[in-house]
């Protein structure tokens, strides 16, 4: 088991809950904008925020976002070793560097340092895209990422630095679940997981799930983002339902029928319509295109919906409660999810 690490008000490692973690695409110095959308990151259950800090004014900002905000904020710092102290000094709650490209020994020494003083951790760790030619010479890609952090790990640690959490992250599938057991074999801090550049949506959650679900199920990985080329907020959504399809997060799901000769309505829409209640309430829904055999296959959700040659039956626990018309199909299924759950769904 990992050790345990303090990221703001969230503890990681140790057997702690995994954390979701996802990444502002703002300017990170456009401060209203910014703490706009870590509101709506946290709300879709994000746990912790990275920002880039390119400059100054972003390291600056950090302060006035953090006064706006509840969630912690990670710094995301890359080549200048002073926007890392001046984001630490702004109250950033983590920061993450890549050693590589901070420079000399003594750059990271101070930054320990500071990062010591404010009693934050410091995220290390490699990516496929900034490996260093010596390391890429020596050993295999997956090898030479995971020596990579480990390098970076033991520069910390020779400054007297133990407040670590690692990442090692390739955009390929199997190399990120090879560089991570290695690392995971070798130190106890906690590991941040995700495939890095995804892809877009589909491509990503494929490759997501793949990689980090293979790397929890063995127990590897306190935090994880999945990344996705656009909206972050998506990438919460796709972290959240992974964690509650692997039972390591409480959570609602929907169940909807593949559709076939006997669908009796558009599954695909209201399968999709009521997705975020599912999340809102952590109830299972199913959304069944027949009663020939959505009754029965759809008997252990909390509540669902099958469809008739006039409408569709609500049904629980495998029992029709209620009769409703095809049009009305959605607004009865939310009103009696409220009902189950006494949650004000819009
Ligand atoms: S639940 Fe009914 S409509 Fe849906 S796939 Fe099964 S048989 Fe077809």
């Amino acid at each position: 088991m990992s050790k345990i690490v303090k990221i703001g008000k969230v503890l990681i490692g140790g057997g702690n809950p995994i954390a979701i973690q996802s990444m502002t695409n703002t300017k990170t110095a456009e401060i209203e904008h910014t703490t706009r959308q870590i509101k709506l990151l946290q709300k879709a259950g994000c746990e912790i925020v990275r920002v880039a800090v390119p400059d100054l004014e972003s390291a600056r900002a950090v302060k006035e976002i953090k006064k706006n905000v509840d969630i912690p904020i990670v710094a995301d710092i890359h080549f200048d070793y002073r926007l890392a102290i001046e984001a630490i000094k702004s109250g950033a709650d983590k920061i993450r560097i890549n050693p590589g490209n901070i420079g000399e020994d003594w750059k990271i020494k101070e930054l320990a340092q500071i990062a010591k003083q404010y009693q934050i951790p410091i995220r290390v760790g490699s990516n496929i895209g900034s490996l260093k030619r010596d390391f890429e010479q020596k050993y295999d890609r997956a090898t030479a990422l995971a020596e990579s952090a480990l390098h970076e790990v033991h520069l910390l640690e020779k400054f007297d630095f133990f407040n670590i959490v690692v990442s090692v992250k390739s955009s390929d599938v199997l190399e990120t679940i090879k560089a991570n057991e290695y690392v995971a074999h070798r130190v106890d801090y906690p590991i941040h997981v995700g495939i890095t550049e995804a892809g877009t949506y589909d491509t990503s959650i494929i490759k997501s799930s793949v990689g980090i679900g293979y790397l929890l199920l063995q127990r590897i990985g306190d935090t994880v983002r999945v990344s996705i080329a656009g909206d972050p907020i998506r990438e919460v959504y796709v972290a959240r339902r992974l964690l509650v399809s692997l039972h390591l997060r409480k959570g609602g799901q929907v169940i909807a029928c593949p559709t076939c000769a006997r669908t009796e309505f558009d599954v695909e829409t209201i399968a999709s319509q009521v997705e975020s209640l599912a999340d809102e309430t952590g109830l299972t829904i199913a959304v069944m295109g027949c009663v020939v055999n959505g009754i029965g296959e759809g008997k252990h959700a909390d509540i669902g919906v099958a469809g008739t040659k006039d409408g569709a039956v609500i049904f629980k626990d495998g029992s029709i409660i209620k009769v409703v018309k095809k049009e009305k199909i959605y607004d009865e299924l939310t009103a009696m999810i409220k009902k189950t759950t006494n949650v004000n769904v819009e």
